[in-house]
């Protein structure tokens, strides 16, 4: 009758000590005894007489201290983890005193839960539904099946628990105190349909109880006691040998080989219920999500915002250079040095027309020089005024700067050789003295109180990209400022002229005049490759125009316009650096946050986990499980704060005129990002979800 063939279950001499502290507790002390197929087996005992203990193993939840555990015939201390997950899920069903349904959950969705785990289950939802619902309609509850656990009473919770554990049609079904919690009547209800599962579908239970009307429906009775067997008992032998010829015989070679068979669609299913479970995880908490998911919306919003404020400025940057000419090379005047005492950038100008003279002549990688004088005065109008930046320039500067002519002509070279009295207003300064429709071609204006007539309109280059209104401006030719307008190309004299204190006139006529200086040599190289070189020559020109020796500061500064621009950026830098310590901050302190909130979650599921693994799943699909959900709150923050960085920048741009620009890889690379986070700062709780003891996570209170 013992053969070997039809044992189920096998234990030889096992023991299992547990350690409080550094006592040893002896819960089992050398158990030994088979079950065969289709035996219904009632465990008694005394509270703590390690029956618990003795099913945590039989379950493949705990391993012995010692002994050795054979089910249909395999050792299982060989066998590794995901072959006992895959042995909980296929071959054994576990019910438990306190059910263990999934809250909020509903009936069917808790029987379908062993599915997922399942590798021979079914794939289409329909089937496992319907598989599901039939488990139901043996347990005489399949009007609940839309009903959670909370709208259903003991008795019915334990049906669902029963036919959960019966939905991968289990070789053994382990009880352990079924009816524990449940009145007698219920209790003998579940007794009667765990006697009809066991004759009429030859299901072998394996049942722990403490009460001996409850044992009295099993055909075995084992009891315990202080670890070890007292007795082993068969009141109703007489039965048995009948009722196993009866005994369906599963097909064991059949579900061998399916199990085998590792299919794409049952890990599709798998991901779409993990998706699930962690939105509904999220979603139950929708409050503590959201406040979760607030550091990742902050730094992804910063991040955003940071890398648009940084693109836009460098865009306009780029627009600034290509509207100058990208082979342009400035020449500003250095610091001189009067008295010992080194004065400002630009304090009075060492530059001169002969340097300009002396480019042109020697050097043959410039193309074009041109030269400006500037000086701040006002013009005026019958009787509007207006301060603006008064440029005396050479013919050529308009063109080799991109200046556009809107209306009218340039300044010619036969104005610059008469120091002709006309004039080329900005758009600004023709705004402003001529409102925005008035003929200003032929208009006399004055500018410093010299009479000019206006020959042109400037075309609109609008602002610099730094707030600065570059049509603010008023050319003439660069004699006709010398000799009569400016005077003097020093930046130290007096520029904001006031009309109404009027300078003490010279009696003697004599003006000192200083001419010659300009402000700016405009240089352009040949071609962009020969800036480099055009720097190189200007430079030694001037050095040597400037009779300076070896170690003497130069009173010069040779700048190609990107470098120029590049030091205009600096504030926009700052802006961007500013929003990537907020974004880094942030995304720590967030994904801190998700770590915190998730150990929080894993502990509170600690039974949930437990039952996952009861009914199969393995440790690498709770980490998944946990780590989707990381995912998924550091997802939604990254997606919100996408939303919420593009509104900062619009905000930026708008209110603060910083010209901002979103891109799409920052949008793409804000939510990765955010995953990430929630990898990275997920993988820890999840790694503590999926490394819990199963026998130890069900029973944590
Ligand atoms: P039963 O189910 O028969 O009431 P258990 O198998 O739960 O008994 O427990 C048997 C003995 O082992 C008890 O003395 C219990 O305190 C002890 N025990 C069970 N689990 C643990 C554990 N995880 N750590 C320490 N002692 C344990
Ligand atoms: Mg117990």
């Amino acid at each position: 009758m013992t053969d070997a063939q039809d044992a189920v279950i096998r234990v030889i001499d096992l023991t299992r000590t547990f350690y409080v502290g550094d006592m040893a507790v002896p819960a089992l002390q050398g158990v030994t005894f088979t079950i065969e197929r289709g035996e219904f087996v009632a465990i008694m005992g005394a509270s703590g007489s390690g029956k618990s203990t003795l099913m945590g193993i039989l379950g493949c939840l705990d391993r012995p201290t010692a002994g050795e555990y054979f089910f249909e015939g395999i050792g299982v201390s060989g066998l590794d983890e995901p072959d006992l997950a895959r042995l909980r899920s296929e071959r054994l069903g576990f019910v438990f005193q306190s059910f263990n349904l999934l809250p909020r959950t509903n009936a069917l969705e808790n029987v379908m839960l062993p599915l997922f785990y399942s590798e021979t289950a079914e794939h289409t939802r329909a089937a496992r539904e319907q598989r599901a619902r039939k488990a139901l309609a043996q347990m005489d509850i399949a009007n609940k099946e839309k009903s959670t656990s909370g709208q259903l009473s003991g008795g019915q919770q334990q049906r669902v628990a029963i036919a959960r554990a019966l939905i991968n049609e289990p070789a053994v079904l382990l009880a352990d105190e079924p009816t524990g919690n449940l009145d007698s009547k219920t209790s003998h209800e579940i007794m009667e349909t765990l006697l009809t599962l066991n004759r009429e579908q030859g299901v072998t239970i394996i049942l722990v109880t403490h009460e001996v009307d409850i044992a009295a429906y099993a055909d075995r009775v084992i009891t315990m006691r202080d670890g070890r067997i007292v007795a082993d008992e068969h009141p109703a032998r007489a039965d048995m040998a009948l009722r196993k010829e009866q005994t369906p015989e599963p097909a064991m070679h059949g579900r061998k080989a399916a199990s085998n068979r590792r299919n794409g669609a049952a890990s599709w299913y798998f991901s779409t219920m993990v998706i699930s479970v962690a939105l509904q995880a999220i979603g139950r908490n929708k409050m503590r999500s959201m406040l979760t998911t607030l550091g990742v919306f902050i730094g992804v919003a910063a991040l955003i915002a940071m890398v648009a404020v940084g693109q836009g400025a460098n865009e306009a940057v780029q627009k600034r250079i290509a509207s100058l000419g990208t082979n342009l090379i400035v020449v500003l005047p250095g610091a001189t040095t009067t008295g010992g005492l080194r004065a400002g950038f630009g304090s009075a100008s060492t530059l001169t027309v002969n340097d300009a003279r002396a480019i042109r002549r020697e050097d043959p990688a410039a193309a074009q020089v041109s030269y400006l004088i500037r000086q701040s005065g006002q013009t005026q109008y019958a009787n509007q005024n207006w301060t603006t930046i008064i440029q005396g320039v050479a013919p050529n500067y308009p063109p080799i700067t991109n200046w556009q002519i809107a209306a009218g002509r340039g300044i010619s070279e036969e104005d610059d050789q008469g120091a002709a009295l006309v004039a080329v207003l900005g758009q600004t300064v023709y705004r402003q003295l001529f409102g925005a429709n008035g003929s200003a071609i032929g208009a006399t204006i004055l500018v410093k109180g010299v009479p000019l007539r206006v020959v042109g309109l400037l075309a609109a280059k609008g602002q610099s990209g730094f707030g600065q209104d570059q049509d603010d401006l008023v050319m003439i030719p660069f004699t006709t400022a010398e000799r009569r307008v400016l005077g003097v190309a020093s930046p130290t004299q007096q520029t904001t002229t006031s009309w109404v204190y009027l300078p003490p006139t010279n009696p003697f006529g004599i003006q000192p005049r200083l001419t010659g200086f300009v402000n700016q040599i405009y240089v352009q190289a040949a071609s962009p490759d020969d800036v480099q070189k055009t720097i190189d020559q200007v430079t030694e020109t001037l050095t040597r125009q400037h009779r300076l020796m070896p170690g003497d500061l130069p009173d010069f500064s040779v700048r190609n316009l990107s470098q120029i621009a590049t030091a205009a950026q600096g504030s926009s830098q700052i802006m961007a650096l500013l929003l990537a310590a907020v974004a880094s901050i942030s995304l720590l302190v967030g994904g801190i946050g998700i770590m915190n909130i998730l150990l929080v979650s894993v502990t509170e599921r600690t039974r949930e986990i437990g039952l996952r693994m009861a009914i199969g799943a393995r440790r690498r699909q709770v980490l998944l499980q946990f780590l989707i959900e990381a995912v998924f709150l550091s997802g939604m923050g990254g997606a919100a704060g996408i939303l919420g960085g593009v509104a900062i920048s619009e905000i930026i741009s708008l209110v603060g005129g910083w010209p901002t620009r979103i891109l799409t890889s920052a949008i793409v690379g804000g939510f990765l990002f955010s995953a990430a986070v929630g990898i990275f700062f997920g993988y820890y709780p999840a790694r503590k979800a999926a490394r819990l003891d199963p026998i130890d996570a069900l029973r944590y209170e």
